[in-house]
């Protein structure tokens, strides 16, 4: 790596995206993927059952609640929650594998998670990202059709909650059309490369 004036940066960015559910982070950490392919995309544990066209080991890995309860006493995941009814956590290995390397990695995870990466990465970027406004929140996890009604109340719920944690966060990207946000997100992306000082 090349030293400049004394700085040198070795370790990769870690890069934390979290907002209510269907507020279309899955959408654009898709799209940035694409656009900056050589970002690493942090693959969650969860107890959830898989949805339709979810593949193991590529949207999710997907473990009984057993099998997610020993992951946490052997200390493989970074962080975990439970987010309406399920355990989801960021397996540890890869992720400090792969910014030990250099290589910039993403993490799509919900809040409670996403202060628990904090506090051990304070040196990580956060990004929220918000939906227009609650109607278009409803409509998206509608539309998508995968959850039934109690779930999608009870996701609806924690939403409104959830935009109460904007201020714990580094940025905030209001997804509105994806194109305009995914661009949004890749120039803090660049940005944050370019930084000198780390917080
Ligand atoms: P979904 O069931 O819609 O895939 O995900 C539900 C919520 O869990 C989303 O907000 C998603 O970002 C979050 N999530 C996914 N993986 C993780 C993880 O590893 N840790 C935490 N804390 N949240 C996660």
């Amino acid at each position: 790596r090349i030293k400049v004036s004394g700085v040198e940066k070795s370790n990769g960015l870690l890069i934390v995206l979290s907002g209510p559910s269907g507020a279309g982070k899955g959408t654009l950490c898709r799209e940035l993927l694409r656009q900056v392919p050589d970002v690493v995309y942090s693959v969650s544990a969860t107890s959830r059952a898989a949805r339709p066209g979810e593949t193991e080991g590529i949207h999710y890995f997907f473990r009984s609640r057993d099998e997610f309860r020993a992951m946490v006493e052997q200390d493989e995941l970074l962080e975990w929650a439970e987010f309406c009814g399920n355990y989801y956590g960021t397996p540890r290995f890869a992720v400090e594998q792969s910014l030990q390397a250099g290589r910039d990695v993403i993490l799509e995870i919900e809040i409670q998670g996403a202060l628990q990466i904090k506090k051990r990465f304070p040196q990580g970027v956060f990004i929220f990202v918000v939906p227009p406004s609650l109607d278009v929140l409803a409509e998206r996890i509608h539309k998508r059709g995968t959850e039934a009604e109690e779930v999608i109340r009870k996701r609806l719920d924690t939403a409104v909650h959830e935009l109460e944690y904007v201020s714990e966060y580094d940025y905030v990207v209001e997804n509105d059309e994806i194109p305009a946000a995914v661009e949004k997100l890749h120039s803090i992306l660049v940005a944050e490369k370019c930084r000198v000082k780390r917080r």
